[in-house]
C-alpha cells in the first residue's frame, strides 16, 4: 500500500498507508490526536529507502545519459611500458 502524507498543525507531517481507494482527506495525529489534513503529494509506492531509489534512479540515468569524463581514468599509466616475452631481453639495461 502507498504511503500518504498528512500534516498536523502542532507536530508537522506524518505518514500513513493506506489502499488507494480508502485514502481520508483527514487523520487524527498518532502524537497530538488534532486533526491533521492530507498533503498533495505524489505517493510512494516503494517500500525502497530514498538511498536505494537515488541508486537506481542514478543507474537509470546513466544508462542513457552518460557523465562527461575529461581526463585519463583514475590509476591507469600515463605512458604503457612496452612488454616483451624474449627472455634476452631482460638482461638489457633499464631506463
Ligand atoms: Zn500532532
Amino acid at each position: 500500500m502507498p504511503l500518504y502524507e498528512f500534516r498536523c498543525t502542532g507536530c508537522g507531517p506524518v505518514e500513513r498507508s493506506f489502499a488507494m481507494a480508502e485514502v481520508p482527506t483527514s487523520i487524527l495525529c498518532p502524537r497530538c490526536d488534532s486533526e491533521s489534513r492530507r498533503m498533495v503529494s505524489s505517493p510512494r509506492l516503494s517500500h525502497a529507502s530514498s538511498t536505494a531509489m537515488g541508486l537506481l534512479d542514478s543507474t537509470a540515468r546513466s544508462a542513457h545519459e552518460p557523465a562527461v569524463v575529461s581526463g585519463s581514468v583514475p590509476g591507469a599509466r600515463r605512458s604503457p611500458t612496452p612488454m616483451t616475452s624474449n627472455p634476452l631481453h631482460r638482461k638489457l639495461p633499464r631506463p
